[in-house]
C-alpha cells in the first residue's frame, strides 16, 4: 500500500517561507495598516512632523507622506504595496499622498471586519468597486471649474497644498510665487503645465521671503576662474559634456623623460593642445561655456583671455535644462560642432546670493523655463519648503490639467460617504455591507483632520454630518476652532484629480491585498531564513 510509506513532497526549495489562507491575509492587512498608521498623524494643516534618521545619520524632518514612506525603507511586501501607491500619487498628481495611504489603511481595516464575518474577499472587492465608481461620479458633481485665468482660486489651491508644511507664515507670498511660475510656463495650446520647465534651486541663508522667481535658469555654481567676465550680454552658449582637459584614461602610456628639455617640450605640447581646444570654441563666437566635466587650468587661462565665461562640473540634468531653455544642443566633440549647436540667452551673470555665487541664465530663447530660487534659514527648513512648493506646483498642474477643483477640509469625504450610504440601500446582503464599509472608511479623513488638530473627532464628525444632511455639501472643518465652515468660501480647495487618484489607487491596492491568500518568500540559499524575513513575516507568529 502506498499510504504506509508517505514521504513529504517538496515543491519549493529549502528555506522558502510560506504563509497561507487567513494567516496570510491578516498578516498583510496588519502590515498595510501599520504603514498607514505611521503617517496618519501627519495629515492636514495641523499634522505633526516626522524625524527620520538614515543609516549615515542624516536627518530629515518632514510632514510629507511620500517622503516619510520612501525614507522608512518598509520591508514587508504588503507594506511596500502601500508605499507604492504613495509614489504613484506623487508621480501622477504631485499631492495627496498621505490621503491615499490613510484611505487604503482604513479600507483594509473595514474589510477585515467583513472577513471576520466570513464574507469572501471577492464579494468585498465587488462592493468596493461599485462604491468607487459611484464615488467618482459624485466627485464630479461636487467639483467646480478652474482655469489659468482664475488667479484667486489658483492662489487658494496653492495655499491649501502648503498649509502646515513649514511655510505657514509666508504662505501667501509662496503661493504667489508658485502661481506666477505656473502661469509663465502654461501652454495655452495644449492647456498643460510641464513641471519639467520649473527648476527648483535652494540656497540656505536669508529668509523664506527672499525667495524669487527667476525667468530663466539658476545654477548653484560659479565661474571657474575669477578673471573671466562676471556678466555676458547676448550670450552664445556652448554646452559641453566632455572635459576641457588632456587626459586619456583608456591608454596607459608611459613617458620616459631623460632630460629637462624634454619636460619643457612635453608641457609646451600639452599647452598647445589645450589652446587648440579653446581656439575651436573661440572660432564659433562662443562667449559662455557650461561644461559637465573638468576644465584644465591652462584651458581656463585661454578661455579668460578670450573673455569667455566658463562653468565646470555642471550636472547632466542642469545641462539638459539649459539646453531646453536656450535651444543649445549638448556637444561631446569639439571637432564636430557648429554654430547651430549653440544656445542663446540675453544675459548670463554670476550673482552673489546668501554667501555664495550663483550663475543666472536669463532672458532665454525659450521663455518657458523658470527657476524658483528658494531661501530659508537652514538646509532642513529649505528641504521642507521645497517639498511644500513641490506639492503646490503639483496641485496647480493637476488642477489645470482637467480644470476642476473640489472642497477640502473633509467636505468631499463626508459628502461621498453620505451618498454611498444612500447607494448601499439599493443593494442587499453582503454587497450592501461592503459598500457601507467603503462609505464608513471615507470618514477617516475628516476624523483624522480633527484628531490631528486636537479636536474631539466624535463631536466634529457629528456636526459635519448634520451640515451635509442639511444640503450643505461643501461643509468642512475649521481646524482652528472645530467649527463647521464652507470649504469653498474659506478657500480650502484641492484638485479633483488628487481625490480621484487617491480613491482609485487606495481601492485598487485594497482589492489586490485582499485577493492574496498565499505568501511565498523564496529563501534562496540562506541558511537561517528567519533572520532574513521582513518584520511581521515570521512564520512563528
Ligand atoms: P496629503 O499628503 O494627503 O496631501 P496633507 O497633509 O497635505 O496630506 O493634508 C491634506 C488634507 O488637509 C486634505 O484633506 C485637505 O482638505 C486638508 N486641508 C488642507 N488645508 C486645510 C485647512 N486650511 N483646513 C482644513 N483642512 C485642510
Ligand atoms: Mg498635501
Amino acid at each position: 500500500m502506498l499510504g504506509n510509506n508517505i514521504q513529504p513532497i517538496f515543491i519549493l526549495p529549502e528555506g522558502t517561507q510560506r504563509t497561507s489562507g487567513k494567516t496570510a491575509q491578516s498578516n498583510n492587512i496588519a502590515a498595510a495598516k501599520a504603514v498607514a498608521e505611521t503617517i496618519r498623524t501627519t495629515l492636514g494643516p495641523k499634522g505633526m512632523d516626522k524625524m527620520i534618521v538614515d543609516s549615515l545619520g542624516d536627518i530629515i524632518v518632514t510632514n510629507d507622506g511620500v517622503t516619510i514612506l520612501k525614507e522608512m525603507n518598509v520591508e514587508h511586501p504588503a507594506g511596500k504595496m502601500i508605499v507604492e501607491i504613495a509614489k504613484t500619487q506623487e508621480k501622477e498628481v504631485g499631492d495627496g499622498t498621505t490621503t491615499a495611504v490613510v484611505l487604503a489603511g482604513e479600507f483594509l481595516k473595514e474589510a477585515e471586519t467583513l472577513l471576520e464575518q466570513d464574507i469572501h474577499p471577492t464579494v468585498i472587492n465587488k462592493g468596493y468597486r461599485i462604491a468607487l465608481n459611484h464615488a467618482l461620479k459624485v466627485l464630479n458633481d461636487l467639483s467646480k471649474k478652474v482655469t489659468i485665468k482664475d488667479d484667486e482660486l489658483l492662489l487658494k489651491l496653492s495655499m491649501t497644498a502648503m498649509t502646515g508644511k513649514g511655510v505657514e507664515d509666508s504662505k501667501e507670498f509662496m503661493a504667489k510665487l508658485t502661481v506666477d511660475a505656473v502661469k509663465s510656463i502654461f501652454d495655452e495650446k495644449t492647456n498643460e503645465v510641464d513641471l519639467e520647465d520649473v527648476k527648483i534651486e535652494t540656497k540656505a541663508g536669508g529668509n523664506i521671503l527672499d525667495s524669487v522667481l527667476v525667468k530663466g535658469i539658476v545654477l548653484d555654481k560659479e565661474r571657474v576662474h575669477p578673471s573671466m567676465p562676471k556678466k555676458v550680454e547676448n550670450a552664445n552658449i556652448l554646452l559641453l559634456d566632455s572635459a576641457l582637459e588632456i587626459k586619456n584614461t583608456e591608454i596607459d602610456a608611459k613617458i620616459n623623460i631623460t632630460n629637462p628639455e624634454q619636460i619643457q617640450s612635453f608641457l609646451e605640447m600639452e599647452e598647445k593642445m589645450l589652446k587648440n581646444m579653446v581656439d575651436k570654441i573661440v572660432e564659433k563666437n562662443v562667449n559662455v561655456v557650461f561644461c559637465q566635466k573638468g576644465i584644465d587650468d591652462v584651458a581656463q587661462h585661454f578661455l579668460s583671455k578670450n573673455n569667455i565665461l566658463a562653468v565646470r562640473r555642471v550636472t547632466k540634468s542642469d545641462l539638459e535644462k539649459i539646453s531646453k531653455a536656450t535651444g543649445a544642443n549638448i556637444v561631446s566633440n569639439l571637432d564636430s560642432f557648429t554654430e547651430k549647436d549653440l544656445g542663446f540667452a540675453g544675459r548670463v551673470e554670476e550673482k552673489f546670493v546668501g554667501d555664495e555665487n550663483m550663475i543666472f541664465v536669463e532672458d532665454c530663447k525659450n521663455p518657458k523655463s523658470v527657476t524658483l530660487l528658494l531661501r530659508g534659514s537652514t538646509e532642513h527648513v529649505l528641504e521642507e519648503v521645497k517639498r511644500a512648493v513641490d506639492d503646490a506646483l503639483g496641485d496647480l498642474a493637476s488642477a489645470l490639467k482637467n480644470n476642476f477643483v473640489v472642497p477640502g477640509a473633509g467636505a468631499v469625504e463626508i459628502e461621498l460617504s453620505r451618498k454611498l450610504k444612500e447607494l448601499s440601500e439599493k443593494y442587499s446582503g453582503r454587497e450592501q455591507l461592503a459598500i457601507e464599509s467603503f462609505a464608513k472608511s471615507l470618514e477617516v479623513i475628516p476624523r483624522t483632520l480633527a484628531e490631528n488638530s486636537g479636536l474631539d473627532p466624535i463631536d466634529v464628525i457629528t456636526e459635519l454630518k448634520a451640515a451635509h444632511e442639511n444640503g450643505k455639501t461643501t461643509s468642512g472643518i475649521n481646524v482652528e476652532t472645530g467649527k463647521i465652515i464652507d470649504a469653498f468660501n474659506e478657500g480650502i480647495v484641492e484638485p479633483l484629480m488628487v481625490k480621484t487618484q487617491a480613491l482609485t489607487s487606495a481601492t485598487e491596492v485594497t482589492n489586490m491585498i485582499l485577493r492574496i491568500d498565499d505568501i511565498i518568500i523564496s529563501g534562496g540559499n540562506e541558511k537561517n531564513n528567519n533572520e532574513q524575513m521582513p518584520p511581521g513575516m515570521n512564520m512563528n507568529m
